[in-house]
């Protein structure tokens, strides 16, 4: 089986005729319809999500895809791990592989599917057994503290990540490092309907032995528990408790303590029992507002679990310390901010946490500085994201796969270019949008969105989100990619759909309204000095390392860098990681909203192809030669079409080639030869050597 006679439309998208995107979904489509989810552009891969078990993974087929090249079999997920694996092996090549798309469009299933390839082809023996292991087993327990159902998705990845697998000089895996991004903390005080909070709570309560529970002092009713009391408790086929266990199972494989499982359970309890924790209004007839703890016993029980004074507790929760120079000034909280300050010290407790696993994790699978290495980094992030209300996260989110569509293209020309160089072909220039410019918008060192809205943060006096808002407004009311209320107005163009506290950033996959509300608070990112301290003064030993800035001796004013500039420095590494190592691209794509088998909804489809630029990755993969084969298997294929070459040819390949080609008088403007390869400029000549071939 080859691309060609692929029966279900065409495998490859540089073959498409004509090359627009009706043309396009209409092939995606007939394909999925008959369960071929896999189609390529060029070394591109799409996957377009089958939401049901494909009998097309596992031993059988890894075996199959190992042995074979890139296009001698179906289009497959194995296939382009494959080719990134054996290129890292055989030509020293560091490799990454890059999954975006949608939420739900199979970007963690494809990254898996990747990870459980190259863990079957690399290696063999106790020693790289227990690396793969390790590995492996990090899926499970970042997943359950770190992935969530939510609307679209039952098991969301509420986290962007990046796995670094790093092999020794024959491909045996030694170890790796993960990094990870932006963990939707919000989601732990707080769910929207028909959505949960992280699996690990609802795993640990169905799943811990009556014992633990006692040990934990919680119940096993989810109802118990103001976090969790949303409408939704389970998941269709999840098991929560069968999960718990795999999850200690997988800690205990990668090398946590049976100490370290049990301090990090009791942190999960501890954001549980935090919920719990009733505030009251205890303003005074005078005046002055006032909260308090409604139910002593529970802060009294938290204390005890943490090894805390809970009169201490009850004072960071309800009061606030400001230092000047000279005094110490508190002041109460009021009802609403003593509620605001639980709600952000458990959030931070648990994104504190989350970073910590992730921290451990690394520990165990690090790799020892001195040997050399070959790296094959795994991507798994959100992609391009535009809901009804956007804020500040989906402008992080939205900025990343701006740059993630600037690697993309530069990677993607220079492999081409690069190839042609190989080759010994000439290479045209070819025309593409660069989104240069607007990255260049957001992450400009002084005059960007992120650099202003952290002069913003920063600034001493009254600032506000629509302070910023205004200062945008002014800097950048000519640019071409950015609009607002004001910079409309000005152009007496007047859409109603924009609010007046909201930008607007045409991005190069369409133009999104983020509004501002909000933007400064989670762009400081700052937790009450009060709660750090109390949380450093608990004598329990993991907690007490998730706050170090809660050190009473540390005078030091100096603040933390804001979430913005955390965000953009993490993305600055991941870019530089990604252009030193050769690109594979793997692109998901959500069929349709309702995790449904079998059901292809083109408008939703046409989206997400617009956002993953598909159309521009076809364009910029045909602008010198659509299609290109290795002299040999083109020879097998078309030589019955020469009279010199057929029933037999003793010459070499590429002579053979030139000789059919040659005969079927083909124009040379259509052909290029290249040092191993033939170079074929438009699909209809090939397209026109696949009929003749047929009648023959
Ligand atoms: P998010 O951004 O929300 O994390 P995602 O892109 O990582 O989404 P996945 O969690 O990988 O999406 O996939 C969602 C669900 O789709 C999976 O739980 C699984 O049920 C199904 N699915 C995805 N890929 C496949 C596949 N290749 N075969 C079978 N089912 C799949
Ligand atoms: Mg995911």
């Amino acid at each position: 089986m080859t691309l060609m006679e692929d029966s279900v439309g065409v495998g490859d998208l540089v073959l498409l005729e004509p090359l627009e995107e009706e043309p396009l979904l209409k092939n995606l489509q007939l394909r999925y319809e008959n369960k071929e989810i896999y189609t390529y552009i060029g070394n591109v891969l799409i996957s377009v999500n089958p939401y049901q078990q494909l009998p097309i993974y596992g031993p059988e087929f890894i075996a199959k895809y190992r042995d074979y090249t890139f296009y001698e079999l179906k289009p497959h997920i194995y296939a382009l791990a494959n080719v990134a694996y054996q290129s890292l092996r055989d030509r020293d090549r560091d490799q990454c592989i890059l999954i975006t798309g949608e939420s739900g469009a199979g970007k963690t299933e494809a990254s898996k599917l990747v990870m459980s390839y190259v863990a079957a082809v690399c290696g063999k023996g106790e020693q790289v057994n227990s690396v793969k292991e390790q590995l492996l087993q990090s899926n499970p327990v970042l997943e359950a503290f770190g992935n969530a159902k939510t609307i679209r998705n039952n098991n969301s990845s509420r986290f962007g990540k990046y796995m670094d697998i790093e092999f020794d000089f024959k491909g045996s895996p030694l170890g790796g490092v993960i990094t990870n991004y932006l963990l939707e903390k919000s989601r732990v005080v707080k769910q929207l309907e028909g959505e949960r909070n992280f699996h690990i709570f609802y795993q640990l309560l169905a799943g811990a032995d009556a014992h633990l529970l006692e040990a934990l002092k919680l119940e096993r009713d989810t109802s118990h528990y103001a976090y969790l009391n949303q409408k939704v408790s389970r998941v269709d086929g999840m098991d929560d408790a069968s999960n718990f266990k795999s999850v200690q199972n997988a800690m205990t494989v990668i090398g946590f303590s049976e100490t370290e499982i049990q301090q990090v359970l009791e942190v999960t309890a501890l954001v549980l029992k935090l919920g719990n924790v009733e505030l009251a209004d205890e303003s005074q007839a005078n005046g002055i507002s006032a909260s308090g703890i409604r139910d002593e016993r529970g802060v009294q029980e938290i204390g005890e679990m943490i090894g805390l004074n809970s009169e201490e507790l009850e004072k960071a929760l309800c009061s606030r310390t400001m230092k000047t120079a000279k005094e110490e000034v508190v002041t109460t909280l009021n009802f609403t901010q003593a509620q605001y300050a639980r709600d952000a010290l458990a959030k931070n407790i648990y994104s504190r946490l989350f970073n910590w696993i992730v921290n451990r994790i690394n520990e165990s699978i690090k790799v020892g500085s001195g040997e050399k290495k070959k790296v094959m980094g795994v991507l798994d992030i959100y992609g391009f994201e535009i809901l009804e209300d956007n804020s500040f996260e989906q402008f992080v989110i939205n900025y990343c796969n701006e740059k993630l569509q600037q690697v993309f293209i530069e990677m993607t020309l220079k492999e081409e270019q690069e190839e042609y160089k190989r080759e010994g072909i000439p290479w045209t220039k070819v025309d593409y949008f660069d989104n240069g410019i607007i990255c260049n918008l957001i992450e400009h060192n002084q005059q960007g969105i992120l650099a202003m809205l952290d002069e913003e943060c920063l600034r001493p006096g009254v600032v506000s989100d629509s302070t910023f808002l205004v200062k945008l407004n002014q800097v950048f009311s000519k640019h071409g990619y950015y609009e607002s209320k004001v910079t409309q107005n000005a152009q007496r163009q007047y859409d109603h759909t924009m609010g007046l506290s909201c930008f607007r950033i045409c991005h190069y996959a369409g133009k999104v309204t983020y509004n501002v509300n909000s933007f400064i608070d989670k762009n400081n990112d700052l937790l009450f000095r009060d709660l750090s301290q109390a949380m450093w003064k608990a004598q329990h030993p993991l907690l007490q390392s998730l706050f170090p800035e809660g050190v009473p001796t540390q005078t030091s004013l100096k603040r933390p860098p804001t979430a913005g500039a955390q965000f953009k420095s993490s993305v600055a590494i991941l870019m530089k990681n990604l252009y030193s190592k050769n690109p594979n691209y793997i692109r998901c794509i959500k069929p349709n909203e309702h995790q449904q088998r079998g059901q292809f909804s083109s408008e939703l489809v046409a989206v997400q192809t617009r956002y993953l630029g598909l159309l521009e990755n076809v364009r910029v993969r045909r602008a010198g030669y659509a299609y290109r084969q290795r002299y040999g298997p083109f020879l097998e294929r078309y030589r019955l079409l020469g009279r010199s070459t057929w029933p037999r040819w003793n010459g070499g390949d590429r002579e053979g080639v030139e000789k059919v080609l040659g005969e079927l008088s083909l124009s040379s403007e259509e052909l290029a030869f290249g040092k191993t390869k033939i170079f074929i400029r438009s699909p209809k000549t090939l397209f026109y050597l696949e009929e003749k071939r047929h009648l023959r």
